[in-house]
């Protein structure tokens, strides 16, 4: 068996009769799984209760397991029979027929790699600063609960992200605690003769070499790259030390590690993967080291390999605005690009421009996005507006290209719901929906919890609230203390916060778009709110602002300050360092979840939807997810669902919010019948809850990307790698005759003929020497609503006499709308090509069109 480091070192000194228990243990232990599945939960505690209780990670308990303990352990027959029985459980979850199996049995997806620069698991495995993480790692974990054959490559940071604490004045300090990767549950991965897998990595001058870990997200592994080896030099030792840590330069060399390294991984351990995953724009160089290989395995030149690969590759955009792209100088890109486009047999020149929007334009940087759309088959938003927005903001690569037809789609984000619920709502879910609802897809559950009555959801609701109430007074406790504060203020905490008033939560990231201090527009009116002597509120707060960035940690002070007023003392709670385990809380008990970012920057949030399961409700604005999720029964909005750039806009929303809180979420929340129920707001926790909680499931999102991205992905990617990628190279023929030749198309006269229910459109077109077969003409009109151009084909109806290659081209189009509305267009066409992602040619009609 595999061991991490510290287990090899923690066996050396114990009797081998112990062995097999510790190597049970650890076997279990170390496979993440246990973060969301709790079965285990008893067993660990019974190792040590007290261990148990400070890490919640049964990993870190067996590695201070006394061998006085252990042997205690090995005669206990009753421990050992609960281990067997979570071995039994681990390994039919591993074995059963899962969704995936069952539904895409004769698919033909062999292997998903999934990339990003974070991933969020939890405090066991600090590897994220973010949402960008935490859905990698919602992702991983629904990919092992719909067995998908998912392998995820990431980085191994030793000091991860930052830890927040705050000083006497409420001013964010930042702390990096070191991961110390033999004590995490991590096994080294090792090469096929034993000694350590090295990757090696050209990079200027030097060779770095990275060893990998394997991290066990139940059936998914997470390989993680690590350059902290003695054989590096210092500077290299130091790429794998901070998640966004360092400088540009410094964040380059770690994306050259993760996309080029990464790949070379999967070569190394021999995987077969026909979809590559780039989790935000980061790993994009993967493509150019996936197409590399192709190019040595097949012996043909770079630019055939990439028209090969390319539809495997598929690229999730996170970024609401081109400015958060990452992007790299010129010169920064001349020094590392020199090297591997050697390797690719490429000019650096050609390598740079992949990274532009408009090759022409020396001075634009390399942008990361901009390389992973020239190299992805399919790009996809993470919410249907952020979908719209990114077709903006991608827009220059496909000039003059309508925006609604601009390649890229979308995914809505979704939550891993298993580890987001409480233990009450895991009750109330399993009670109406089995313990194995989250081991498919999601279609059949709103009709089970719709089913709960009034008396049962209000009592779950109650007994999560007080749970918060619980833990939030430990940990502001625990904060206190650590910040030297006197006795009695410490005492202070277990008088904050009431089980029975109404709870609010705002947890984010402090940074001006999400603003965080919207609340605080107003301090006197939302002071009067929270003291209500009938019905008052409270509310949590949590956040950390980027280490640069002074406005977010004035917000964050903002809060400290208005915190520590005597009079809403007991209503406000801000707690520090904002992060799994803490968001984890903060949603399983809060009655309202706020989120106020301006629109359209939220490019989906999850935190809200880590609310629904738990039958807590949202009050966002029109932004992300919950522009697309918000109906009046679910929840509350906030905006008009537009976007508005003056700066009055706030003090509009702010009021909004205020009048929102005054008039609805309060007087509902406490309007109760006889009964002491509030009959209303109960009525609004269901409809979340059935609605909303399976459509925002990472199971929902998952089956999605299956279906919509990778299995049409996939089909592709095997047509064209098949017989040494020569479908592949007869596309870049075409592509290649098509942009030399394009100049010569042009258009003859365009005729409309009036129908009974519609227009029909004839008109002639030259092609010069471009064979009729490797274009399409035809018929469009802009949207009228929901984003769905109208898109003829025209028919080739005969040659123009007299010419050479000159047609007459026909279609009718039944339509209500008047005949300027459509224009005749020919774009590049080949039935195996992904167009405009690929080949972004069009011509359009201009000019009067006959009537006859
Ligand atoms: C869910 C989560 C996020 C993402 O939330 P947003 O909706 O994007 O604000 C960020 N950080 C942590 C710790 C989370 O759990």
């Amino acid at each position: 068996m595999k061991m991490p480091l510290s287990m090899m070192r923690y066996m050396r000194n114990l009797p081998a009769e112990l062995f097999p228990l510790v190597e049970t243990v650890a076997d279990l232990a170390t496979d993440l799984r246990w973060s969301w599945s709790h079965a285990g939960d008893a067993v660990w505690k019974a190792m040590d209760p007290q261990l148990w209780e400070q890490s919640e990670n049964p990993f870190v308990v067996l590695q201070n397991l006394s061998r006085e303990r252990l042997e205690e352990l090995n005669r206990n027959a009753q421990f050992k029979q609960h281990l067997d029985r979570l071995t039994e459980i681990r390994n039919s979850y591993c074995d059963r027929c899962s969704w995936f199996s069952e539904v895409h049995a004769d698919a033909k997806l062999k292997g998903v790699a999934y990339f990003s620069m974070e991933f969020g698991l939890g405090k066991a495995l600090p590897l994220y600063a973010g949402g960008l993480g935490v859905l990698a790692g919602d992702y991983l974990k629904a990919a092992s609960d719909l067995a998908l054959p998912v392998t995820a490559i990431g980085l191994l940071y030793q000091e991860g992200y930052f830890r927040q604490v705050l000083d006497a004045t409420g001013w964010q300090q930042e702390i990096y605690p070191y991961n110390d990767s033999s004590s995490l549950p991590l096994r080294p991965v090792l090469a096929r003769n034993g000694a350590w897998l090295q990757i090696p990595v050209e990079l200027p001058g030097r060779i770095a070499r990275l060893h990998v870990w394997e991290a066990q997200v139940g059936q998914v592994s997470l390989y993680l790259l690590d350059s902290n080896d003695l054989l590096n030099s210092a500077l290299d030792r130091g790429i794998t030390s901070k998640l966004y840590g360092g400088g540009e330069e410094m964040r380059l060399v770690q994306e050259i590690v993760l996309g080029i390294g990464g790949w070379r991984l999967i070569e190394a351990l021999g995987l077969e993967i026909d979809i590559c995953h780039l989790n935000e724009g980061h790993a994009a160089f993967v493509t150019l080291e996936r197409a590399r290989c192709f190019m040595e395995q097949q012996q043909i030149d770079f630019w055939d390999a990439l028209w090969a690969t390319r539809p495997g590759n598929v690229f999730t955009t996170h970024t609401p605005v081109a400015a958060g792209f990452d992007t790299f100088s010129r010169d920064l890109l001349a020094k590392y690009g020199l090297v591997y486009a050697k390797n690719l047999g490429v000019e650096p020149e050609e390598l740079v421009r992949l990274g532009r929007s408009n090759g022409r334009d020396g001075n634009e940087p390399f942008n990361m996005a901009y390389l992973a759309a020239r190299t992805c088959g399919k790009m996809n938003g993470v919410s249907r507006l952020h979908g719209e927005v990114s077709q903006g903001i991608f827009q220059d690569m496909y000039p003059r290209w309508p925006k609604c037809q601009v390649p890229v789609s979308y995914v809505t984000n979704g939550v891993h719901v298993p580890s987001w619920d409480s233990p009450w709502a895991d009750e109330i879910w399993t009670h109406s929906c089995g313990k194995d609802r989250w081991l498919g897809t999601e279609e059949k559950l709103a009709t089970a919890i719709n089913a709960l009555n009034d008396e049962t959801l209000w009592a779950f609701r109650g007994q999560e609230r007080a749970d918060l109430v619980h833990q939030i007074r430990q940990r502001l406790r625990l904060q206190l203390g650590q910040r030297g504060m006197a006795a009695n203020i410490i005492e202070r905490a277990d008088q904050v916060l009431d089980p029975n008033v109404l709870t609010l939560g705002f947890a984010r990231r402090f940074t001006a778009y999400k603003r965080p201090n919207l609340l605080l527009y107003d301090l006197e009116r939302f002071i009067h709110l929270l003291t209500h002597p009938e019905q008052p509120v409270q509310i949590i707060v949590a956040g950390k602002a980027h280490p640069a960035d002074n406005e977010g940690k004035h917000f964050i002070q903002e809060w400290t300050q208005f915190a520590t007023r005597p009079e809403i003392r007991k209503h406000v709670v801000f707690l520090e360092d904002y992060d799994i385990s803490l968001a984890q809380e903060m949603v399983q008990g809060v009655d309202v979840w706020i989120n106020t970012p301006r629109r359209p920057w939220e490019a989906s949030g999850t935190s809200g939807m880590k609310v629904l399961a738990n039958g807590g409700l949202n009050l966002s604005e029109l932004d992300g997810w919950w522009a697309e999720a918000y109906t009046p029964e679910v929840g509350w909005a906030l905006g008009d669902g537009r976007e508005h750039s003056e700066p009055e806009w706030d003090a509009e929303e702010a009021e909004q919010l205020y009048s929102i809180l005054e008039n609805e979420v309060v007087p509902m929340f406490y309007d109760r019948d006889t009964g002491g129920i509030p009959r209303a707001w109960v009525a609004r926790m269901r409809a979340s809850m059935s609605l909303l909680a399976p459509q925002f499931s990472t199971n929902r999102m998952v089956r999605e990307y299956i279906e919509q991205l990778y299995l049409p992905s996939a089909a592709a990617f095997q047509h064209r790698t098949a017989t040494a990628g020569e479908a592949a190279r007869s596309l870049r023929r075409w592509d290649e005759q098509l942009r030399r030749l394009w100049h010569e198309v042009h258009w003859g006269n365009l005729v409309v003929f009036e129908e009974k229910n519609g227009w029909t459109f004839r008109v002639q077109i030259y092609l010069g020497e471009v064979s009729p077969d490797f274009i399409q003409v035809q018929v469009y009109a802009d949207p009228v609503e929901m984003n769905v151009p109208v898109c003829e084909i025209m028919k080739r109806h005969a040659s123009i006499p007299g010419t050479v290659n000159g047609y007459l081209y026909i279609s009718s189009v039944s339509t209500a709308r008047p005949y300027t509305d459509f224009t005749p267009r020919i774009v590049a066409y080949h039935p195996d090509a992904f167009i405009p992602a690929e080949n972004n040619l069009i011509l359009w009609w201009s000019g009067t069109p006959e009537l006859p």
